[in-house]
């Protein structure tokens, strides 16, 4: 068998730095992996004057998404995507979620034949009352076994090599060995884990929990109600997960990285919470907040509570889910932030 080609799909803030951990890894193990090049597909844009795959192709840097990290230069930026998985047998997908379909379609028929992939995106795709994690939409469109991975892993701390954990739900225990060698480090453990929509679950759901504790520091309520956020947070990711998907494992949730930890994480330091705390002391719009604070990089959060109140809708569960609820209500429908806590 001929050695794995890895190529990435995306090139923000998480994709730059999985780009970096996959491009030195592909060369420590150049048994399995083809260390000469790893496309990354780029989104073209300009950035100060220059195209951005000039930019990574020629400073080995994502000066706009990812700054002041290198690169390596085995990481090769190509603004078509075809081009970017042609021969690729490893697919790693990596961008906001709001993205996904459109990018799928485009690669609909073109990719490798038994070629396999695997999901870092945070969230999940709902239509009406049908809800879907992204591992199962791209397998399903593209006809390739996928896997998901999802951690506690605030991608500016661990492009800079600080020690995080993460979690990978596997297809196959197969899969997930190789997974595991293209993404593990000495300061980036994975765990493997047979629960491909647990770990997807969860990273999709924490960050409506993010917002929630974003909204808290806002308020300035303080510690007791920012932990009690993220435990009752993690109670109404784990419910929904047992309620609509069969299977799933109550490791994922309160053992793995892509479970508690990434709540605490993302509560404490992520990008959702920090707009959300912005959003009740500037009182200004998320998509103005996104805009001004993030420079490029997207908010997930408020996307996948409002994907969730839509599908919870449709099955007339809403009620079930106080917290998501809430989140969506004063994300979306100007519901007061003072009622955050009310009846929870
Ligand atoms: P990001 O938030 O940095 O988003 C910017 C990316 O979106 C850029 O690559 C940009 O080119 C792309 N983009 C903008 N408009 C586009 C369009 N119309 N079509 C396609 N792409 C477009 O992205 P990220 O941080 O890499 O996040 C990707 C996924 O990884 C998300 O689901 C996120 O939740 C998850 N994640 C992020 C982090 C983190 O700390 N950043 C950590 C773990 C998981
Ligand atoms: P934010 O998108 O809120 O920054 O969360 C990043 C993340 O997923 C950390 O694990």
């Amino acid at each position: 068998m001929g050695k794995e080609k890895v190529a990435i799909i995306g090139s923000g803030n998480w994709g730059s730095a999985i780009a970096k951990i996959a491009g030195n890894n592909v060369k420590n193990h150049n048994d399995i992996f083809d260390e000469s090049k790893v496309p990354i597909w780029v989104f073209e844009e300009d950035y100060e004057g220059r195209k951005l795959t000039e930019i990574i192709n020629t400073d080995h840097e994502n000066k706009k998404y990812l700054p002041d990290v290198k690169l390596p230069e085995n990481v090769v930026a190509i603004p078509d995507i075809v081009e970017a998985v042609k021969g690729a047998t490893a697919l790693v997908f990596v961008m906001p979620h709001q993205f996904l379909s459109k990018t799928l379609e485009q690669l609909e028929g073109k990719v490798e034949k038994g070629a396999k992939a695997i999901t870092l995106i945070k969230g999940v795709g709902v239509e009406g009352e049908n809800i879907h994690v992204f591992a199962d939409v791209i397998q399903e469109k593209l006809g390739i076994s996928t896997s998901a991975l999802s951690g506690a892993n605030i991608a500016n701390e661990v492009a800079i090599d600080r020690f995080s954990e993460t979690t990978i739900g596997y297809r196959t225990e197969e899969d997930g060995k190789l997974w595991q060698k293209l993404f593990q480090t000495p300061n980036f453990r994975v765990q493997l884990i047979d629960d491909v929509a647990g770990v997807s679950l969860c990273g999709a759901l924490k960050n409506i929990v993010a917002v929630a504790a974003g909204f808290i520091d806002g308020l300035e309520y303080g510690n007791n109600s920012k932990a009690a956020i993220m435990r009752l947070g993690l109670l109404e990711m784990k419910h929904f997960c047992i309620e609509f998907f069969d299977n799933v494992k109550e490791e994922s949730f309160l053992q793995e990285s892509a479970g508690v930890a990434d709540v605490i994480t993302s509560c404490l330091g992520g990008r959702n919470r920090k707009c959300a705390e912005a959003f009740v002391k500037e009182k200004k719009p998320f998509d103005q907040l996104e805009k001004d604070m993030l420079k490029g990089q997207k908010l997930q959060g408020i996307h996948t509570a409002k994907d969730i109140h839509i599908f919870l809708k449709s099955r007339n569960r809403i009620d079930a889910y106080p917290l998501f609820d809430k989140v969506y209500q004063i994300s979306w429908e100007g519901l007061p932030v003072e009622k955050l806590t009310e009846g929870l």
